[in-house]
């Protein structure tokens, strides 16, 4: 427990910015820092989803519940395509997926958050490096933790209708997926790459062919953009009286390299345990603990499944129940509780490849 009046935070990305929005509304005093030069320029306007699997509430009913407000542009989709090279499928999400931008522009989550920030008494500092010694929350995101993904893409104007597309192909990544998205007139195209991660560009090139001969994605005026996604099972939400939010957390999915929600998700918890004088290592473990194992279970599976046979088949499957598969339902239905024996197996896997796995 943190027993103090005036807080401060390192980082200034979803986990340190939800975190000084609700304590800043308890009326806490919130410094926050950022070494960079503003909120989210580790992006350059990539499109990217909350997470909406395991959740039971809507994302948005979740983050006002959390005190957030969607003062950002944020459009809901509800059908992703699901391909490889020589199938597609149309999957229907029974919770739609929002897409909005990341980086310092208007009207991407970091801006809004930033804002939001600001008119709740937040004072940011920009372009100040703060030694974690000095902060009370640690939010420094992905900084020194181990990767087990990359992400490479562009980004781009398009004619294209709104799209989203998550391909499969064995050349197009490495056990994960690549993917197109596109949204008013704005579209995002990444592989992403759990190992092999020489193999980046000639998987990005074969993803953007394949997307060239399946649609027309019409890409004017492209930029470059992507980044490293990391994980941890060591996840100390509390040490030497310091609270760990976010990435710098270890808080990832490691299926599918999401971490938004769960980074906006612990910066909730961490201010709750200082507003109420609770216990964030119990909260955080109780709230986090199986959905980290879930998505584990799920990378283990798709290290050992993943190949092109397996994409065909559940494409078919999926083709022949109109969109709704029991397989999808059996992949995607990661709730709060997960299967031990499975759980154990895939650790034992994945911690020969990721040391920092074992808790
Ligand atoms: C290419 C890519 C695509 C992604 N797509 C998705 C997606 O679609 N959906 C999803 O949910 N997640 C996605 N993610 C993951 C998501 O972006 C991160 O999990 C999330 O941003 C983590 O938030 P955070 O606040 O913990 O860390 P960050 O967003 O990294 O923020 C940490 C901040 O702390 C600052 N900092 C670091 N050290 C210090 C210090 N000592 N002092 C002061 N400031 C410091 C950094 O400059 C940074 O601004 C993606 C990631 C990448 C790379």
């Amino acid at each position: 427990m943190v027993a103090l009046d005036k807080i401060k935070i390192a980082g200034a990305g979803p986990a340190g910015l939800s975190a000084a929005i609700n304590l800043a509304k308890a009326g806490f005093e919130v410094e926050v820092f950022e070494s960079g030069k503003d909120c989210g320029h580790r992006f350059g306007g990539d499109l990217q989803g909350f997470e909406a699997k395991p959740y039971d509430k809507d994302v948005i009913k979740d983050l006002a519940d959390m005190n957030i407000k969607i003062n950002f542009d944020c459009d809901p989709f509800n059908e992703c395509i699901l391909m490889t090279d020589e199938r597609q499928c149309t999957m229907k999400m029974d919770t739609p997926l929002y897409l909005f931008k990341r980086g310092p522009f208007k009207g991407t989550l970091d801006t809004g958050l930033k804002e939001q920030a600001v008119d709740s008494g937040v004072r940011i500092t920009f372009n100040r490096t703060m030694p974690k010694e000095e902060a009370n929350i640690i939010a420094t995101g992905p900084a020194g933790k181990e990767i087990f993904a990359v992400d490479k893409g562009i980004v781009f104007e398009t004619s294209m209708e709104n799209h989203v597309v998550c391909l499969v192909d064995d050349k197009a990544h490495v056990k994960a997926y690549a993917y197109m998205l596109v949204t008013n007139g704005y579209g995002c195209m990444c592989t992403m790459l759990a190992g092999q991660f020489q193999k980046l560009n000639a998987c990005f090139d074969s993803a953007k062919k394949i997307f060239e001969k399946h649609f027309d994605p019409d890409i004017r005026n492209p930029k470059a953009v992507g980044g490293v996604a990391t994980f941890s099972l060591k996840n100390e939400f509390q040490s030497g009286g310091k609270l760990y939010v976010g990435e710098a957390a270890g808080l990832q999915d490691m299926f599918l390299g999401f971490g938004i929600r769960r980074a906006i998700t612990s910066g909730y918890l961490a201010s709750k345990s200082i507003i109420e004088n609770k216990n964030y290592q119990e909260l955080a473990t109780e709230y986090f603990e199986s959905r980290l194992k879930n998505s584990m279970v799920s990378r283990f599976m798709q290290e050992i499944f993943g190949n092109n046979l397996t994409y065909n088949f559940i494409i078919n499957s999926i083709n022949s129940s109109k969109g709704k598969s029991r397989i999808l339902s059996a992949i995607n239905g990661r709730d709060y509780s997960y299967n031990k024996l499975l759980y154990r197996i895939a650790l034992g896997y994945l911690s020969r490849r990721y040391k920092n796995l074992k808790a």
